[in-house]
C-alpha cells in the first residue's frame, strides 16, 4: 500500500520517500483516511508505530487542499505533554511542509512570551504547543481559536496525568464550533480518566485500537534483574553498559536528583553520560536532546520527562535503574527503544524499593516478565512477601486487547483477561517499516 492510496498528495509522498518512508504503518493506514473523511479519532497503537505521521499527514493534506475557515486563526493545533515531544513533532512537521507556503510555530513553556506573541501575529496555520503556555496565550488573547479546524492531542493521557485538565477545558471551549475535528493519540489510552476527557472533546469518534496498552511489544526484549541496594544496581549497570551490543542507551531513575548523581558516578568510571536534570534551562534541555539525537554521547540519564514520545532510532537499550510508579509509564519508557521496526532491549533493576512498582507492572502486563541474573552479581534479595493484591497502577486497569482484526470500532469494555493477550494485529508483520537508520539517510 502507498501513501497516495490513503488519499495523501504525491508531493507529501515524495517528501516522505526522501526520509526513507515508503509504506504506511497500520496506524497510518487506519487513521489517515479516517481523519481525511472528517471524523474525530480516538487512537491507540504501540510505541514506535508511527502515530506522529498518522496525525500530521492528514493535517498537512487538509491545510494544503482545503479552504481555510479563517485566514488569521491557526487551522491546526497540536498539543503535546512535554517540550521535548512538542519540539520533535514540530521538527517532523517542518520536514513535511518544507517548500510549501505553510507556516508553523512552536509555543513552549520556558521560552520568551513576547517572542511567541510576535510569532503568532504572523498567522501560522499550524501551532504546536505544550498545554500550560498555550492556555496562557488563550487567556491573554494572543491566540484565538475560533477558526481552528483540527485539534490534535499527542500522548493525551499524559497531558491529563500532568494535571492539565483545566487547560484542556479552556482549549476545548475556545475552539468550540461544529466544524472542529479532534484527534487523540497514545499507546495507553484505556483508562477511565481518558474516557471522561474524550466524551467532552470528541464527537462520535472512530475508535482505532490496534493493540492493547498492556500487550507485549514484539520488538522489545524485556529482562528484569534483582538488586540488593544502590551499589549493587550500579555494579549491574556497569556490567550492562560494557556489553558489545549496547549502542545508545537511556537510563531512567526515580528522581531528578538521582539523574545527576548517577551521571557523575558513571562519568567517574569513564562512561560518557549526560543527565537531563530538572534544574536545567529549557534551552539546555533541548541542547542535550539534540546532542543525544546526533549521537554525541552514548548515555542519557533521565526521569519520566523523557518517557513519552521521544523517537531516537539509535537507542538499543532502555535501562530502568529504578522502576516507574505507574505501569503505563513502564510501557512508554521501554518504548524509547524497538522503534520503527528496529529491535531493542529493556533491562530493569528491581530492588526492595521497586518491589511494589514491579508487582503493579507485572499485573498490568499479565505476568509476562522474565528475570535473569549476571554471574558474580546475583542478588540476595528475592522479593518482598506479597501482602495484599496490588492494583495495576495508580489509575484504572488497562483493558485487554480490543479487536481481533483491524477495525475502527472498539467493542464495549471487555472484562479482565484470564490469559495473556495475543496481538490482534502484528504491525511489523503486516506492513513492515522499511526505513533505514536515521543516521544513514539524513
Ligand atoms: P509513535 O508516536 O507511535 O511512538 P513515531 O511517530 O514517533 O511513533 O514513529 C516512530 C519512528 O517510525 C519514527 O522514526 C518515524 O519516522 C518512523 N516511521 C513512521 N512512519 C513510518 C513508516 N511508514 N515507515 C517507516 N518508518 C516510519
Ligand atoms: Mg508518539
Amino acid at each position: 500500500m502507498q501513501f497516495t492510496d490513503l488519499g495523501i498528495d504525491t508531493r507529501l509522498e515524495t517528501q516522505l520517500a526522501h526520509q526513507g518512508i515508503t509504506q504506511p504503518t497500520d496506524i497510518q493506514a487506519h487513521a489517515v483516511p479516517t481523519a481525511l473523511a472528517g471524523h474525530d479519532i480516538f487512537a491507540q497503537s504501540k510505541t514506535g508505530s508511527g502515530k506522529t505521521l498518522a496525525f500530521l499527514l492528514p493535517a498537512v493534506q487538509r491545510v494544503m487542499k482545503q479552504k481555510a475557515l479563517s485566514k488569521r486563526d491557526p487551522r491546526v493545533l497540536i498539543v503535546a505533554p512535554t517540550r521535548e515531544l512538542a519540539t520533535q513533532v514540530f521538527t517532523q512537521l517542518r520536514l513535511l511542509i518544507a517548500g510549501t507556503a505553510i507556516k508553523s510555530v512552536k509555543i513552549l513553556g520556558g521560552e520568551n512570551f513576547n517572542d511567541q506573541i510576535k510569532a503568532l501575529r504572523n498567522d501560522p496555520q499550524f501551532v504546536i504547543a505544550t498545554p500550560g503556555r498555550l492556555a496562557d496565550h488563550i487567556t491573554k488573547r494572543s491566540l484565538q481559536l475560533s477558526g481552528l479546524e483540527l485539534l490534535i492531542f499527542d500522548e493525551a493521557d499524559r497531558i491529563l496525568d500532568l494535571g492539565f485538565t483545566e487547560q484542556l477545558k479552556l482549549i476545548n471551549e475556545q475552539a468550540n464550533h461544529r466544524l472542529r475535528q479532534t484527534l487523540l493519540f497514545s499507546a495507553t489510552l484505556d483508562h477511565a480518566q481518558v474516557d471522561a476527557l474524550s466524551r467532552n472533546l470528541l464527537k462520535k469518534p472512530k475508535q482505532i485500537a490496534l493493540s492493547a496498552a498492556n500487550e507485549q511489544h514484539s520488538d522489545i526484549k524485556q529482562t528484569l534483574y534483582l538488586a540488593d541496594h544502590l551499589d549493587h544496581k550500579e555494579a549491574l549497570l556497569e556490567h550492562f553498559l560494557t556489553q558489545d551490543n549496547v549502542g545508545q542507551c537511556i537510563i531512567f531513575t526515580a528522581t531528578r536528583a538521582d539523574t545527576s548523581r548517577l551521571s557523575e558516578s558513571l562519568n567517574a568510571k569513564g562512561f560518557k553520560s549526560v543527565a537531563l536534570a530538572g534544574d536545567l534551562t529549557q534551552n539546555k534541555r533541548l541542547d542535550i536532546m539534540d546532542a543525544f539525537s546526533r549521537e554525541n554521547f552514548k548515555i542519557l540519564i533521565t526521569t519520566d520527562v523523557a518517557s513519552r514520545g521521544l523517537d531516537l532510532l539509535s537507542v538499543t537499550h532502555v535501562i530502568n535503574f529504578d522502576l516507574p510508579k505507574h505501569a503505563e509509564e513502564y510501557v512508554h519508557r521501554i518504548g524509547r527503544t524497538g522503534r520503527a521496526g528496529f529491535k531493542g532491549n529493556a533491562l530493569s533493576l528491581v530492588g526492595p524499593k521497586d518491589w511494589l512498582s514491579y508487582l503493579a507492572i507485572k499485573s498490568f502486563l499479565n505476568d509476562e516478565l522474565t528475570f535473569s541474573s549476571v554471574d558474580g552479581l546475583k542478588a540476595k534479595f528475592k522479593g518482598l512477601k506479597e501482602k495484599k493484591p496490588v492494583s495495576a497502577s495508580g489509575k484504572n486497569k488497562a483493558q485487554p486487547a480490543l479487536t481481533k482484526k483491524p477495525a475502527f470500532k472498539r467493542k464495549t469494555k471487555p472484562k479482565k483477561p484470564t490469559a495473556p493477550i495475543k496481538a490482534p494485529l502484528n504491525i511489523d508483520g503486516d506492513t513492515p517499516m522499511r526505513r533505514k537508520k536515521k543516521t544513514e539517510q539524513e
